[in-house]
């Protein structure tokens, strides 16, 4: 009877243990496997919709669910082709958990080749959050993502590069906003994913209906999240895919999917301050400095020409800080950015 009992509870509690299998959009992936597909955003008036190429690899074992985002500005190359080698990296045998990625966020930037704006509706994906169901294709791509990926996933990393005018050192955005909890979750994925850099971010809404960016939208839903920004300038450099690869390694093994990844950083450099310096002009920009460099207040960053080559605006470092990264092509319009500075 002791012995029925037992197996009858056993039984019972089973399910719940067992990997299941694991749907997103018409995609069902079988516990130990892996699969790819496309998240569809239809057409509406105005536009022909777009895809959204994804893969689930559902591990033989449960555990947490980590969306890894890549392609949310369409010429920050590195994470796009990080995570296509990434899929033959990550065995569904032995992973414990799921996870599902986003090849492509942003479809018409990729093909289009556009930096920051769609060329569909001029919109930056990375500000539309959490979309609209009836809005332009941008704001229809971030609902997709928002309902999809997000609400499915309990972790999520918005893999960035230095746009294809931004020459960039590697760092991350921690988000401090929100739930204590959640935000102490995510400084832990900040530590695991092994940048040494992290800007401190306690400036984003909490509203969950106004997130405005990718990660936020997870933060504001109560799950942790974590932005990296690694490489830049439209080049696919091994170097910078690698810090991907061994990022998201070591994430994997913090959040107990895997166990090959890094430890965590140790010593990481918290920079409390940080600014978007802005251009006052427009016109051609000639950067003074390089990523990664240490800055006093007051150091040029470089300066504008008209063009016909008179300098209409020197700009200058607001406070002494880390070139996280400077505009490294030549044309600027006036309120973009032309580097940005973090500082403690
Ligand atoms: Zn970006």
């Amino acid at each position: 009877m002791r012995i029925l009992f037992a197996l009858a509870a056993l039984a019972a509690a089973g399910p719940a243990f067992a990997q299941q299998s694991f749907s997103i959009g018409s995609l069902a992936t079988a516990p130990g496997t892996m699969a790819g597909g496309t998240l569809e955003v239809p057409a509406r008036a105005g536009d022909t919709g777009t895809t959204i190429p994804i893969t689930v690899i559902n591990g033989a074992a449960p555990g947490p669910v980590l969306a890894l985002i890549a392609g949310t500005h369409g010429m920050e190359y590195v994470p796009i082709v990080a995570l296509q080698q990434m899929r033959e990296r990550i065995d569904p045998k032995t992973l414990k958990g799921t996870v599902i990625m986003v090849h492509v966020a942003n479809m018409p930037s990729f093909l289009g080749r556009t930096i920051y704006y769609s060329p569909v509706d001029g919109k930056n994906l990375n500000r539309v959050y959490p979309g609209k169901a009836d809005g332009t294709l941008s704001e229809r791509i971030a609902d997709t993502i928002t309902r999809e990926v997000i609400a499915r996933a309990t972790h999520v990393v918005d893999l960035h590069c230095g746009d294809g005018n931004e020459s960039l050192r590697p760092y991350s955005y921690w988000i401090t906003t929100g739930d204590p909890k959640v935000a102490e979750a995510g400084k832990a994925m900040a530590l695991a994913f092994g940048l040494d850099h992290i800007v401190v971010d306690a400036g984003r809404p909490t509203d969950p209906a106004a997130s405005v960016y990718t990660s936020n939208t997870a933060i504001t839903r109560g799950k942790p999240a974590l932005t990296t920004e690694t490489g830049g300038m439209a080049v696919v450099d091994s170097a910078s895919i690698e810090l991907v690869h061994r990022g998201v390694a070591g994430l994997m093994r913090h959040l107990g999917m895997g166990t090959d990844g890094p430890a965590p950083v140790t010593t990481p450099v918290l920079l409390q301050r940080s600014e978007v310096v802005r251009a006052g002009a427009t016109g051609i920009f000639y950067a003074a400095v390089e990523k990664g460099r240490d800055v006093k207040k007051g150091t040029p960053l470089g300066r504008i020409t008209d063009f016909h080559g008179k300098t209409i605006e020197e700009i200058v470092a607001p406070f002494d800080g880390h070139i996280l990264y400077v505009v490294g092509t030549p044309p600027v319009s006036k309120g973009e950015p032309v580097a940005m500075i973090g500082g403690k």
